[in-house]
């Protein structure tokens, strides 16, 4: 039975548009169960409640939120399992990477904020004979958008931060995953979160419409493609609402020459096949020098090839499903261009299981490519699947003018053992998240966000404070008004 449905007043709420759209399970094809989709209603609704809970959520200490906030962290912690198996059948990603992943990395947000909840703080400016001070203020209702590859970890990474300000939340999860979004509602309920103050509404892009377009939601933070950034921009500027975007990319991975071959290789396939490559900081053009270009692909096949594909619900499983079936034909459409393009170096096929559990499931082989063809379009546009292109570069500067040739500017990541190169090419890269000698690590402490049409805006760190709060300044006058009438 499938539970997936609105929540707000502190309890869960039938969709009253009599509309439902189906949930499937990537890996098997089957449906899951149908999802009421919240009307203009439910969703005016939603926003009045979490209008209610902001009188009092608001009002209360931060230090009470924010041990609100930790406890919510141990109550996701404990359902850990539970969790990450409903993320499994909404996504089709392995269990492997749910379990030690997912859910852990939205409760570590639940616990930071919680944890720094009493120390966001204004300023006192010393004015001479008077005084002015700012205070950190909540903006109000804020609206979380989301995209369906990390469902739960997206969800608590928008709503740990605003809920820690003293905002609340209405939350639409990505209608290809609905159910793990009401597990936080439920979880924060239990942690003591007053009604109204965390609310999920269901439903495609029309109901994150009526979150953008609504005039009592004061900001939006969106997870999601470069052009739904736009839109979500656009009407967020109607009534001039602070936005956060967290968009695409085409992330350049940069292998010097002098780097760690193995520890490249393993960066590599960390920057493209976890998660069935549906991450959107992936480093998906991996930049080589020519002079050990023969030798990485070697080994990066050698290994690839022995990536275990199959049951996301098994342990021991590597590579998933991609998330739809629409998505998966975008995939292997991108693979089937790319073989006009590129040279195929390892895999370009639909992968069928034996299990005839999951032999309907959207399964692709991990897949690499090789060409010295910037302008391909396996190149320059985002695929969100397994799918590596390889390209040669022959001096520093070549590589970081080829790495910076895109609209894009989420991450990038450079592999080398020269203290002072790495230096000088993070330094050049135009991305928001830079690794060396690493790649998608994001620690909770460590702010995470785009540059260029990737978007703006920061998750995860003291920087996302700045992001769900608006300062207020205070003039305290000590003297008399200085007045010339
Ligand atoms: P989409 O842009 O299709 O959707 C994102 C969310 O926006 C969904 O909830 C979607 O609803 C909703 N939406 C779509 N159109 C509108 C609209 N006009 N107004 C308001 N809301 C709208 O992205 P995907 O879900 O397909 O996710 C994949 C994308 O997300 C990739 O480009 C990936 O790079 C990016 N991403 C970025 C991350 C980052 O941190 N920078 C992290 C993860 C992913 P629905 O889907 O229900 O129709």
């Amino acid at each position: 039975m499938n539970k997936a449905m609105n929540f707000y007043g502190g309890q869960y709420q039938k969709a009253t548009s009599g509309a439902f759209f189906e949930n499937i399970n990537p890996a098997t094809g089957e449906k899951i169960g149908d999802v009421g989709a919240s009307s203009e209603r439910d969703v005016n609704e939603a926003i009045a409640s979490a209008g209610e809970g902001f009188r009092v959520w608001s009002k209360m200490s931060a230090t009470e939120r924010g041990r609100i906030l930790r406890k919510a962290a141990d109550l996701l912690r404990a359902r850990n399992e539970e969790i990450a198996k409903i993320e499994v059948e909404d996504v089709g990603k392995p269990l492997s990477e749910a379990i030690e992943v997912d859910v852990m990395t939205g409760a570590d947000a639940l616990e930071y904020f919680g944890g720094i909840a009493p120390s966001i703080h204004g300023e006192h400016y010393d004015l001479g004979n008077t005084f002015a001070f700012t205070r950190r203020e909540p903006l109000g209702v804020c609206a979380g958008i989301g995209a369906w590859n990390y469902p739960i970890q997206i969800a608590c990474w928008k709503t740990a931060p605003a809920l820690a300000c003293g905002n609340t939340m209405v939350f639409k999860p990505a209608e290809l995953t609905p159910r793990s979004a009401l597990v936080l509602a439920e979880v924060l309920k239990e942690a003591g979160v007053p009604d109204g103050v965390f609310n999920v509404v269901q439903g495609e892009a029309e109901v994150g419409q009526m979150l953008t377009g609504h005039p009592d939601i004061q900001k939006v933070s969106l997870t999601g493609e470069v052009e739904t950034g736009k839109k979500v921009m656009a009407a967020s500027a109607g009534t001039l609402k602070h936005v956060t975007l967290e968009l695409g990319g085409k992330s350049p991975l940069i292998i010097c020459e002098d780097a760690d071959m193995d520890e490249a290789v393993n960066g590599a396939m960390m920057a493209n096949f976890y998660t069935q490559g549906e991450i959107c900081s992936n480093g998906t053009r991996v930049y080589v020098a020519e002079s050990i270009k023969e030798e990485f692909l070697n080994k990066l096949v050698a290994k690839t090839r022995n990536l275990i594909i199959g049951n996301p619900s098994d342990m021991k499983t590597q590579v998933g499903a991609l998330i739809s079936k629409e998505h998966f034909e975008k995939v292997t459409g991108y693979i089937e261009l790319g073989k006009k393009e590129a040279r195929l170096v390892y895999g370009g096929e639909r992968y069928v299981c034996d299990d005839s559990e999951i032999s309907g499931g959207f399964f692709v082989e991990p897949t690499i490519f090789e060409t010295d063809n910037e302008d391909a379009r396996i190149v320059k546009e985002e695929i969100f699947g397994p799918v590596m292109t390889v390209l040669p570069f022959k001096t520093e500067e070549e590589a970081i003018e080829k790495a910076n040739n895109t609209i894009y500017g989420l991450a990038a990541g450079v592999f080398t053992s020269n203290l002072q190169r790495a230096h000088r090419m993070v330094n050049a890269l135009q991305a928001g998240m830079c690794w060396v000698n690493n790649y998608n690590v994001n620690p909770m402490e460590v702010p995470f966000g785009p540059y260029k049409q990737s978007g703006f805006g920061r998750e995860n760190g003291l920087a996302t404070i700045d992001a769900y709060t608006q300062l207020k300044t205070v003039y305290i006058e000590m003297d008399k008004v200085d007045s010339p009438y």
